[in-house]
């Protein structure tokens, strides 16, 4: 759904409607009260002091005669204007906290987030008084004192959401080329976070209203003769027994004002977020040659095709030409290093590829239809029901403040135009199906209420809401214990071999790809390098590359007195391939044909694909010296 399709659909819902009703009004009433009634809100009627409400006067009249109504209408400008202000200098400061950590470094960052988490610590209200106190009453106090008060919070959210953004692939790509620090930020994540944050800022100026009102109504905000909702609420409560609409006018239109920046942000979170794995294609797609005719013979099976795949960022292709195919009730993992672009594959599949990342193929179909010539349109529904993706940390997949049940119901509603009730319905048998106990009262919780197996079991079920034909689960078990990982896997395994659901399985755990999967896709320097049988994995293994990944597990032969097996060197940097072989500096085998001449991926006429001139050469597994194991590179991302 298109971002204009998703706004309108959000109008047409009752809070969409009543925040726009409502925040017209009050920026309308912003613009024209003061042109329209600045000379009534002002005229001094000696005749007619602390009147109570009446025909004439709606809300009465205060200590000199003027009419309150009139003063409440005008008093909106001034409220609505310091409120902006406020917001704009907390967002601003909170800003610059929260990308903070991502400019100054590790040592820097953890100070300045220190600092951030204190601050957060305090109540809102409570800063905002101090602050006031410290900056002297009046709006010129008032202002930074409100700003600052919301500014921790602020860069607390902006700091998580930018750290969430930094540690993908993409990031990590820009980084290895040499892209720095604050081109990071400006390019790559401030643009993936801008939407929540907006939405965040809507929100604050609500409540910013809110503490304005309270700071005038104490006497710290606007000082006389200028006056704002809350110094006129002050006014009508002193004498709220003779005239009480003095009082409630005021209070109306704070509450009105309030509710109508929150409505706005909520309609706002429903419009931009958070999205389905489909919703959230932005990558654009280029083509860097014509098209290959698409030749279907005997790929009847296939469900996903892939060929001649590149994801780039800039000038670095950290996915360089990958290729295969996965049929009905396959299962195909993908292993390799920390930047080999296994991730990055099964995002570009998923159409999950953000700016600015680029993704190009020869052929990327997945049921038949070629997704990089599908509209942008039409990808939801193709990929909406039959794709579910897995994510390896299901804690940030699932929105914190909604419950498990609502978030799952909601793919049925999005998805196979389901009303909310039977999609409810559906996303309890759902958790059923993946072994939930209790699936009716889970339902109803909240994803903290969920251990982290129950939440990556409950990411599954969120999967099977559609009819899914493919699973794509990246490093699914890497943030789970050894016995919950089991369970994750054992049951990945039943849904694929209950309903002939073919997966797509990223993991740097060789091990476990061997033990779930049919074959194996093993990946260096973003091309796959080895192509081959699961049951080959042990004895068939042609590669070095996949016989160092092999000799660096360990098990229980291993003598844990000596130093962990490992690949010597670093993993080839994807702004700077070699020449040849990628895997040459590394590579026990390598000779100058290797550093001259890359190999291609060629059919090794056992079953397998092999890309290495010296495949098969190795009798024994690689034992590659005593550097350190990329084990510790692996656990650092993907
Ligand atoms: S081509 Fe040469 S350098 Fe590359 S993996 Fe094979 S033997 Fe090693």
């Amino acid at each position: 759904m298109t971002s204009r399709a998703r706004w309108a659909g959000v109008l047409r819902t009752p809070v969409g409607a009543a925040a726009a009703v409502l925040l017209g009004a009050v920026l309308l009433l912003a613009v024209l009260a003061p042109l329209l009634w600045g000379g009534r809100a002002d005229e001094v009627d000696t005749a007619r002091i602390l009147q109570p409400a009446s025909a004439q006067h709606w809300a009465g009249t205060d200590n000199l005669g003027r009419d309150i109504f009139f003063r409440v209408l005008v008093a909106t400008r001034t409220s609505v204007q310091l409120a902006l202000l406020a917001t704009a200098l907390g967002v601003a400061v909170g800003l610059l906290l929260g990308t903070a950590p991502l400019l100054l470094g590790p040592r820097l960052g953890r100070l300045v987030t220190a600092a951030v988490n204190i601050a957060v610590a305090f109540p809102g209200l409570l800063l905002a008084l101090s602050f006031a106190v410290i900056f002297g009453a009046g709006a010129s106090g008032a202002v930074p004192a409100i700003g600052l008060a919301i500014a921790p919070g602020f860069a607390r959210l902006t700091q998580t959401l930018s750290a969430t953004v930094a540690g993908r692939d993409f990031v990590a790509a820009a980084r290895i080329a040499g892209v720095g620090r604050f081109r990071v930020l400006l390019r790559h994540v401030l643009p993936n976070i801008a939407e929540p944050l907006l939405v965040n800022a809507t929100m604050a100026a609500g409540g910013s209203l809110l503490a304005f009102a309270g700071l005038s109504f104490l006497g710290l905000g606007v000082q006389a003769p200028g006056y704002d909702w809350g110094r006129l609420l002050g006014e009508g409560l002193n004498g709220i027994y003779l005239n009480p609409a003095a009082a409630l006018v005021p209070g109306v239109a704070v509450v009105l004002a309030g509710l109508a920046f929150n409505l706005v942000g909520e309609a706002a979170a429903k419009a931009v977020g958070p999205r389905t794995p489909t919703g959230t294609v932005r990558g654009d797609s280029f083509e860097d040659g014509p098209p290959a005719p698409v030749d279907r013979t005997g790929q009847s099976e296939a469900v996903l095709v892939v060929e001649d795949l590149k994801v780039s960022f800039g000038t670095v292709t950290p996915v360089r030409g990958v290729g295969f195919t996965l049929r009905r009730g396959e299962a195909v993992g993908i292993v390799g290093e920390s930047g080999s672009g296994k991730s990055l594959t099964a995002l570009a599949v998923a159409q999950l590829i953000e700016q600015p990342g680029r993704v190009a193929a020869r052929r990327l179909d997945f049921l038949g239809d070629d997704l990089l010539r599908t509209p942008p349109r039409a990808r939801p529904r193709l990929l909406g029901t039959s794709l579910a993706m897995v994510f390896q940390d299901p804690t940030t997949s699932f929105n914190p403040v909604q419950r498990i049940g609502r978030q799952l119901a909601e793919v049925a509603e999005q998805h196979l135009g389901d009303r909310r009730g039977p999609a409810l319905a559906r996303a309890v048998d759902r958790l059923r199906a993946v072994r939930i106990p209790g699936a009716a009262r889970r339902a109803r919780q909240f994803p903290h209420e969920f251990s982290g197996g129950m939440r990556q079991r409950a990411m599954i079920g969120m999967g099977l809401m559609g009819e899914p034909k493919l699973i794509i689960a990246d490093e699914p078990t890497t943030a789970l214990d050894v016995t919950v990982q089991r369970q994750v896997l054992a049951l990945l395994a039943a849904v694929r071999a209950a309903d002939d659901v073919a997966m797509l399985l990223i993991s740097h755990d060789i091990g476990v790809v061997e033990q779930v999967c049919d074959r194996v896709l093993v990946m260096y320097a973003g091309r796959i390098v080895e192509d081959l049988p699961a049951a080959q994995l042990r004895d068939g293994a042609r590669h070095p590359y996949t016989r160092a990944l092999l000799g660096a597990v360990p098990d229980l032969a291993t003598d844990r007195d000596q130093p962990l097996v490992v690949i010597p060197g670093r993993p080839a940097d994807p702004a700077a391939p070699p020449p040849g072989c990628a895997f040459a500096p590394r590579c026990p085998l390598a000779d100058d044909h290797c550093v001259r001449a890359d190999p291609a991926l060629l059919d090794d006429g056992l079953g397998g694909r092999v890309a290495c001139w010296h495949a098969g050469e190795l009798p024994e597994p690689v034992r590659a010296g005593a550097a350190v194991l990329s084990a510790a590179t692996e656990g650092e991302g993907r």
